[in-house]
């Protein structure tokens, strides 16, 4: 067995990497970019933790992982106690484990950032996670002491299943409605196979439903069903819908065949699987020189998924500079090294085309830095007269999603925001209406998987205060 390795070494010791598959090969094939740690490179990265009396990385996690505890577990190779223990908090170790920021979360309060890198924490979780499924290891198993309240999850991303999982943890009877087909939200319709494989939410929300909780799919509510029927027969409701109303432009030529917003792109390649072509023959049509627009995360999965497809080059189009850049360092990275080529301080005004309605190229504007906006970074300030015309013939609207108000509207009583998002208390994420809750994106704006996982963990231990306190929707309607 591995043991614990003394405190100079531990400081010494240098972050393991982890394998990738090689840009050459990844940019023909969908299949996943960051090959996870072997057992041995686990326990050589969870040998550098300090194991601190005051473990700061904690601080930074909303799961509220025990990550000293199952880092010292992986160090004594007791895989299953080390996913029992994240198991406790987390209802999606894998997920989290592969998307969750983590450089901005636990990993950048974690001490050794002092002297060098920090634990890989999320590449331990992952390993920790894969371990177990690979191992088909037990999760957590039903609640023996069921409750009779009912509580209702609106959309099942990770916000509608953490505080599902939570709550059937508790023992409440939980049902999830989900619109789409599929359960999981973002982390299947819009993240690509190539980040985060769809067998790995498939698993993680069937350990979730292991728990108890009962998924309806095909249900919008808002059309299918109101809120205002759930009050009927729920005792308590969480709404988790996202934010999934894509955002355009607004210039000239952008309903031009061959414009796409990210949105539907991707869901086009991730549900209606155009990434297992020619298995699947997906109505999604790659050009030649696929321009996608805005630079984060969502961006970068669309442009890398148009070369996967078959774009011969796929450009980032970006009105701020490098500095600005809101996707992850490792996604840019990623990006780069597969030859996508990034044209900073420029701004779309119009999408050129032909008679038959096909995009021809994008007329653009260079941009250059003013004075910081009320985000705080600089403002980008068209250069006169620098029109210029970029040749593409696809273009992908990347710069953002909406709430859509198709659930808000049947919630009498729950107000929103001038953008169409939910009132919340803070520390409750109760709504305007008694026994109603919201979270995750269609709170916050467009926001990170950990940060609905937060949301969906705060409202469901409110849900079991209010329930505990003897109200009930059900019981007042
Ligand atoms: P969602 O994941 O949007 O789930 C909402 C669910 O509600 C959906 O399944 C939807 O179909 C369902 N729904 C909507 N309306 C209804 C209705 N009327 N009735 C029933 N169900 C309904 N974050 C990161 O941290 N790291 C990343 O690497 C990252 N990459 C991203 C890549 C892409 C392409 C996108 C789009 C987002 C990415 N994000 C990333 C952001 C992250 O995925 C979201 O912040 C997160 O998924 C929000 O979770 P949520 O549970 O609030 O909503
Ligand atoms: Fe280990 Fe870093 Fe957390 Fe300390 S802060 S317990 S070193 S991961």
């Amino acid at each position: 067995m591995a043991k614990m390795i003394d405190m100079k070494e531990r400081t010494k010791r240098e972050q393991v990497p982890m394998r990738e598959q090689l840009p050459s090969a990844r940019i023909h094939n969908f299949e996943e970019v960051p090959l996870g740690y072997t057992k041995e490179e686990a326990i050589y990265e969870a040998q550098r933790c300090l194991q601190c009396k005051n473990p700061t990385c904690m601080i930074g996690c909303p799961a509220e992982i025990n990550i000293p505890a199952f880092i010292r577990l992986v160090v004594e190779e007791d895989f299953e106690k080390a996913y029992l223990t994240i198991l406790k908090t987390d209802a999606l170790p894998a997920v989290t484990g592969r998307v969750c920021p983590q450089e901005e979360q636990c990993q950048k309060e974690c001490v050794l950032n002092k002297k060098g890198k920090p634990i890989a924490i999320g590449r331990l979780e992952r390993f920790v996670a894969d371990w177990a499924r690979e191992n088909k290891i037990k999760g957590i198993e039903k609640s023996d002491s069921q409750k009779e309240q009912k509580v209702a999850v609106v959309g099942s991303g990770p916000a509608g299943l953490t505080c599902a999982a939570d709550l059937a943890k508790l023992g409440y009877q939980v049902t999830l409605f989900e619109a789409l087909h599929k359960p999981g939200g973002v982390l299947v319709y819009g993240i690509p196979e190539f980040r985060l494989p769809k067998s790995i939410v498939e698993y993680e929300v069937a350990g979730i439903e292991k728990l108890g909780v009962k998924v309806v799919c095909n249900q919008v509510i808002g059309a299918t069903k109101s809120v205002e029927s759930l009050k009927k027969e729920f005792d308590a409701i969480f709404l988790a819908n996202g934010a999934g109303a894509p955002r355009f432009m607004n210039i000239p030529g952008e309903n031009r065949n061959d414009v796409y917003s990210a949105n539907e792109f991707l869901t086009r390649s991730n549900l209606m699987k155009a990434y297992l072509f020619p298995e699947y023959d997906t109505p999604i049509k790659i050009r030649k020189k696929a321009a996608t627009i805005g630079a984060g995360n969502v961006a970068m999965d669309a442009a890398r998924t148009a070369l996967r497809l078959g774009a011969e080059q796929s450009y980032i189009v970006y009105r701020r500079s490098r500095a600005e850049v809101p996707a992850r360092a490792e996604e840019v990275h990623h990006a780069e090294e597969e030859g996508i080529v990034f044209h900073f301080l420029t701004l779309p005004v119009k999408i050129l085309g032909d008679e038959e309605g096909r995009v021809t190229g994008m007329e653009c504007l260079r941009m250059e830095l003013g004075e910081p906006d009320e985000s705080g970074r600089r403002r980008p300030v068209p250069i006169p007269n620098s029109n210029f015309v970029l040749e593409v013939d696809m273009v992908i609207d990347a710069i953002g999603t909406m709430a859509n108000p198709i659930v808000a509207r049947s919630a009498t009583g729950v107000e929103v925001n001038q953008w169409g998002y939910f009132k919340v208390d803070k520390m409750t994420r109760m709504t305007t209406c008694e026994g109603i809750f919201a979270g995750g994106d269609i709170v916050r704006g467009s926001a990170t998987v950990i940060s609905a996982v937060g949301d969906g963990k705060f409202a469901a231990r409110a849900i079991d205060e209010y329930l505990l306190s003897g109200k009930s929707l059900r019981k007042n309607s």
